[in-house]
């Protein structure tokens, strides 16, 4: 046999692992310091109640022979799907049942659909980004070229003609940037695909962190997009179902064969997502799951708050926050990712993650969240004032 050799082209990430060496070095020699981290991409509230309530009474019938279930749909339920498609409707998105398709999670699903492009396509990914999109197509052997994010742009690069690309990934709100495109913007990325006869694959995992109802939380908002656009949904981030797995994918049906060639590649390497699974991600599209999930991003949302009010009295350049669990900073007085990362952690034993590590436009930024607790969150801020307000920078 012949192994897969586009594997020898990965590479390595160190970042989470070298962020959590230096830590526990620290630790080691620190044992009296209290270390915050606002590092965490992990939500850390439970699941709200609904949804709980939900998955007990469905491991209930589990136990009945009546009520029992065994192999699904491969696509999920319809009593699921339906409440995605009302969800989307909500939004003046309209979808035919069979353009949703349940899943264990975004991450499978945007690996998963490379199943069905072909390895000459020439792949266009945003830089810094959620390392999957490189990865994924790296593995498949495809040509991957980077759309530049940066402090010009916003972090929101836009379509740039001069360059040509067949698969196009968009990340919004982004991981690691927190920024969130507007509809022009977002229109842009629609009709370059349509020119270029490319498609988008559109990541939404943290659509429900949007709180203005003129930014738009699904690609399908926009004119044209169900003609070149797959969408990627997750309640990992959403409704705290990162352990949980549970996600959903729009493959619209005006893009052709793609929606059938999904459904088949669906239905012969994947066997549906858990009953018990997709009956607590129901509840959470119900009046009382909407507004318990909303309890927790709110409660995210204000350490989001926290932090973006603390970088602005420091005189700090960032992004994200407003509609996004994560905060990007350009770190103070030109220092390197790694350089701000050494320096908080001694002085004030705060722990972010370098910028460096999302791509090469990360260098010189740094990333916050706001997964940790909230006293956690204040105390770690009224350090960092401390020791970065501008009188003292
Ligand atoms: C967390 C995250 C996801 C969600 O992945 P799941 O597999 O659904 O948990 C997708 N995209 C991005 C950018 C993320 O940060």
């Amino acid at each position: 046999m012949n192994i897969n050799e586009n594997y020898f082209n990965l590479e390595e990430s160190y970042l989470f692992s070298t962020v959590a060496k230096k830590v526990n070095e620290f630790i080691q020699n620190n044992p009296d310091k209290k270390v915050i981290r606002l590092g965490i991409g992990d939500v850390t509230l439970p699941l709200c109640k609904a949804v709980i309530e939900a998955m007990h009474n469905a491991v209930d019938e589990m136990s009945k022979k009546e009520t029992f279930r065994g192999y699904g749909p491969e696509q999920g339920y319809d009593f699921l799907r339906e409440k995605v498609q009302a969800y989307y409707k909500k939004r003046n998105v309209e979808l035919e049942l069979d353009e949703i398709f349940i899943s264990d999670g975004a991450k499978s699903d945007l690996g998963n659909i490379l199943d069905l492009f072909s390895k000459d396509n020439v792949v266009l990914v945003p830089d810094p980004v959620y390392p999957v999109y490189v990865d994924t197509n790296v593995m498949a052997g495809r040509k991957v070229i980077f759309a530049n994010a940066n402090e010009e742009n916003g972090f929101l690069p836009l379509p740039d003609n001069n360059q040509k690309a067949d698969v196009i990934y968009i990340c919004s709100p982004n991981n690691p940037t927190g920024a969130v495109y507007n509809k022009e913007q977002l229109k842009k990325w629609v009709d370059y695909a349509i020119s270029n006869n490319a498609v988008i694959l559109f990541d939404a995992a943290y659509e429900c962190f949007i709180s203005d109802e003129n930014l738009p939380k699904s690609i399908f908002e926009i004119e044209g997009a169900k003609n070149c656009a797959i969408e990627f949904c997750s309640l990992s981030k959403t409704a705290g179902f990162t352990g949980t797995r549970c996600g959903y994918t729009v493959v619209p049906k005006l893009l052709g064969k793609l929606n059938k060639f999904w459904l088949r590649r669906q239905t012969t390497k994947f066997n549906g997502v858990p009953y018990i699974i997709q009956r607590g991600a129901e509840a959470v599209f119900t009046e009382n799951g909407q507004k318990e999930i909303k309890e927790n991003i709110n409660y995210y949302k204000e350490n989001a708050k926290v932090i973006s009010e603390t970088l602005d009295r420091c005189n700090i350049w960032h992004v994200g926050g407003k509609h996004s669990p994560y905060i990007w900073l350009k770190c103070p007085n030109n220092m390197k990712s790694w350089e701000f990362f050494d320096l908080l952690l001694e002085k004030i034993q705060v722990v972010g993650t370098p910028g460096s590590g999302f791509g090469k436009n990360g260098e010189g930024f740094f990333r916050l969240t706001s997964f940790g607790s909230k006293e956690n969150t204040v105390e770690a801020m009224k350090r960092f004032e401390e020791a970065f307000k501008p009188l003292n920078v």
